[in-house]
């Protein structure tokens, strides 16, 4: 998945979400992409997120708006992406297929703070404002 999050000079918080590739694309299956609350969320009031990673597991937490839930109760984006990978990582670190699960999240609040965290190492994004220019940021990651 590749999603982009933005906010413009008024504070308005915009997001967009691809979906996968072809290897996720078995036929009648719906992945969190294309789910507002699930691969995407973003509320002008408290912050914008999205997600990577395996969509049924993200689906089921409706892991995107759960972290925008937590930055309008004063998380970081950072902090809000860690909480809610690791509630995934919770509900299936006894799961057979635990090996294959990757879960990730991006979010910017309205202060124009950005934060990203995935469960395993290699999640990285892109950053662009007018302080710094352009920049990649590694996330921080669980395992
Ligand atoms: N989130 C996507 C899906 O489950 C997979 C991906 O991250 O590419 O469809």
């Amino acid at each position: 998945t590749i999603s982009m999050l933005l906010i413009d000079a008024d504070g308005n918080l915009s997001g967009g979400c691809t979906t996968s590739g072809a290897a996720w694309k078995m036929h009648g299956r719906v992945g969190d992409s294309p789910i507002i609350g699930a691969g995407l969320f973003l509320d002008n009031d408290a912050g914008a997120a999205a997600a990577t990673g395996l969509g049924e597991a993200v689906i089921r937490t409706a892991g995107s708006a759960m972290v925008v839930e937590l930055m309008r109760q004063g998380k970081s984006p950072f902090e809000a992406c860690k909480e809610i990978t690791e509630r995934i990582y919770n509900k299936h670190k006894n799961h057979k297929d635990m090996e294959y699960l990757q879960v990730g999240f991006i979010a910017l609040n309205k202060n124009g703070e950005h934060g990203a965290y995935s469960l395993r190492s290699g999640f990285n994004y892109a950053v662009s404002d007018d302080e710094k220019g352009h920049r990649m940021e590694d996330a921080q990651f669980k395992m």
